[in-house]
């Protein structure tokens, strides 16, 4: 079946791009509605965007969702990867600016926030999509496919000169709770040079060493280090199940992505809705909702975030 939230959820902190304060709710909706953002801020155009595939524009090192009307939302993908890895499919989120709040740089404060809150599991049939044939997306040195498998998976491959990150790879079943307990704690990084090129152009003024993982060659600049020797990896995990979660729902496929980023994972998307025969529709039963992500968790999981 489908879930929501049990109740409200509320955020505040400020975005990494533009470091402007901001409020954001996150409120159960009703069966079939999918997932929303609302601009509270938007009064003189339509301020709902859809949290989908093809309302992501491109943007610098995040995910921005634009609707018809022009109004915007970015950095989506951590929220998106929380409902997603928590199993939530239908919530309206409305927030005052332009950017969701980076908080601490990962998923877990939303999936703490949810599961405190208590899902709500919905009367009504949940489908998945199916991918029945592989697609990819190649550019330069970076791929993403999307391959047939009985669950969600995730296998993912950096490379970086940097020691502090270097070459590191990882393949995880995002069935049941293993996005909660496995990925959600992993924090954006990033390398000095870019922070101080990305200020320079008016970005991640909102960053600091508190909500992004900064690396400088061998040393990782943030206070206590990593939270996992393979936090960098595990992080563009959590970011690709974020941008899957705009296919508007959950994927029975294998993501393969090598060094790989947002505007890629949107790409092989885009590629598989364009290729006839790729995939279809398929109605869950018990067993099939088993399988997925975040199915039968609990607020006792907590403890793997909190
Ligand atoms: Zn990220």
């Amino acid at each position: 079946v489908q879930t929501s939230l049990a109740k409200s959820v509320r955020f505040e902190g400020v975005g990494l791009h533009s470091g402007a304060p901001v409020r954001m709710v996150v409120h159960p909706a009703s069966a079939n509605r999918g997932i929303w953002f609302r601009r509270l801020d938007e009064t003189a155009r339509d301020n709902l965007v859809p949290a989908a595939w093809d309302a992501v524009q491109p943007a610098r090192l995040c995910t921005l969702l634009r609707n018809g009307a022009g109004v915007e939302v970015s950095t989506v993908e951590h929220v998106m990867a929380a409902l997603a890895g928590c199993g939530i499919h239908n919530a309206t989120i409305e927030l005052d600016g332009p950017e969701v709040p980076i908080l601490d740089g990962s998923a877990a404060p939303f999936v703490a926030a949810f599961l405190r809150a208590g899902l709500l599991r919905q009367a009504a049939p949940l489908r998945a999509i199916e991918v029945l044939r592989p697609v990819e997306v190649r550019r330069g040195e970076a791929t993403a496919r999307l391959a047939p498998a009985p669950n969600l998976v995730i296998d993912f491959e950096i490379d970086f000169a940097e020691n502090a990150i270097g070459h590191q790879a990882l393949r995880l079943v995002m069935a049941n709770g293993t996005f909660v307990r496995e990925l959600s704690k992993a924090r954006t990084f990033c390398r000095k040079a870019d922070v101080d090129a990305m200020q320079a152009s008016g970005l991640a003024l909102g960053g600091t060493l508190d909500n992004a993982v900064v690396v400088d060659g061998d040393r990782v600049l943030s206070p206590g280090g990593l939270r996992l020797a393979d936090e960098p990896v595990r992080h563009k995990m959590l970011d690709a199940l974020g941008d899957l979660a705009l296919a508007g729902a959950p994927l029975l496929a294998q993501y393969t992505g090598h060094r790989a980023g947002h505007a890629m994972t949107n790409a092989v998307l885009r590629a598989l809705f364009a290729t006839p025969g790729a995939w279809r529709y398929r109605l869950c039963d018990p067993a099939l909702a088993a399988r997925l992500p975040g199915m039968g968790l609990r607020e006792a999981d907590l403890s793997a975030v909190a």
